[in-house]
């Protein structure tokens, strides 16, 4: 089944799990500028991103908008619910999407849809469920290893990448 949709966890799956207070609201995080691409590649192929947090923060906000994700949901307490609202939305199935976890808060996700994704830096419990294990750790290129991985799989890849040489993908970067 072709995968549709591609759900990312936040700490520890876009940044490397650190979090930097800076004040009394300031919160600052540490995201992959080639993750970011890997998200753009993903929308070029016609794959809706999202995220689902369980924590809230504008960095997160910021960095999303950047990439042209548009379903952004932090400050979540029910994922289950989040995530079928998402596939409600755009009418897709759990086994069209895939989901970069790192954590025990990520496996009620992983288990559910049909290409779960761990980083290198996740939990043994999380790998457990994963269907593909990344080489790279979350904020260091996890993302963009798991992104490749789904556009390699089906096979679009290569043509994506062709498309920068042309400087036809200038309008996807943000
Ligand atoms: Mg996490």
């Amino acid at each position: 089944m072709a995968i549709r949709l591609f759900g990312m966890d936040v700490d520890g799956v876009l940044t490397d799990g650190g979090i930097y207070y800076g004040g009394p609201a300031a919160e600052l995080k540490r995201f992959d500028a080639q993750d970011g691409m890997g998200v753009t590649l993903l929308r070029m192929a016609g794959i809706v991103p999202f995220i689902i947090t369980a924590r809230g923060s504008a960095a997160v906000e910021r960095r999303a908008d950047e990439l042209g994700i548009d379903e952004v949901h932090q400050n979540v307490k029910d994922k289950i619910g989040c995530l079928m609202g998402i596939l409600d939305r755009r009418g897709a199935g759990l086994d069209e999407t895939a989901y970069v976890g790192d954590d025990l808060s990520d496996l009620c996700v992983m288990v559910k849809v049909g290409l779960p994704i761990a980083v290198a830096n996740a939990r043994e419990e999380v790998k457990r469920v994963a269907r593909h294990v990344t080489a790279a750790s979350g904020g260091r290129g996890g993302v963009r290893e798991a992104c490749e991985y789904v556009l390699r799989e089906a096979g679009l890849l290569d043509d994506l990448a062709a498309r920068f040489l042309e400087g036809e993908a200038r309008a996807w970067e943000k």
